[in-house]
């Protein structure tokens, strides 16, 4: 069977400031930047959600994208768009870094996928910054590689 992978777009605005509680002042501003600034800021965030599986051969598609659109639309972009990503409970005790938010994203997502499996999840934050999972590191480390 000829497996092939589908990647649907999505968008959704968001708040945000990166903070970590455990570091001091300087530290934070060293590290974090502009995304340190005291009261937050937003992002237009472009969101990939690729999903691979067989191709069936009557449809000659691999997965349902109109099932998929939906699945996204209610756990994900409800959830963050229009929302500052620092009061999300799935933040508790991480910061909302793009890296964590493609991980979020992952495992909403991962154990949901109608037809076909999830791939990867990609996220453009601003022009420069590219954030990307496949949770190839999670399976190999569950497989006990
Ligand atoms: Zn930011």
């Amino acid at each position: 069977m000829n497996d092939a992978s589908v990647t649907r777009r999505y968008r959704f605005s968001a708040a945000h400031r990166l903070h970590c509680d455990g570091l001091s002042t300087e530290d934070n501003r060293r590290i974090f930047g502009k995304c340190n600034k005291p009261n937050g800021h937003g992002h237009n965030y472009v969101l990939y959600v690729t999903v691979r599986g067989p191709i069936d051969s009557a449809t000659g598609q691999a997965t349902d994208t109109e099932a998929l659109d939906r699945l996204v639309h209610e756990i994900v972009l409800q959830r963050f768009d229009h929302r500052d990503l620092n009061h999300d409970a799935g933040f508790a005790g991480r910061t909302t870094t793009g890296e964590n938010l493609v991980l979020l994203v992952w495992d909403l997502l991962v154990s949901r996928i109608p037809i076909g499996r999830l791939e990867k999840i990609g996220l453009i934050e601003t022009r420069d910054n590219y954030f990307e999972y496949d949770g190839l590191a999670l399976a190999a480390g569950s497989a006990g590689a």
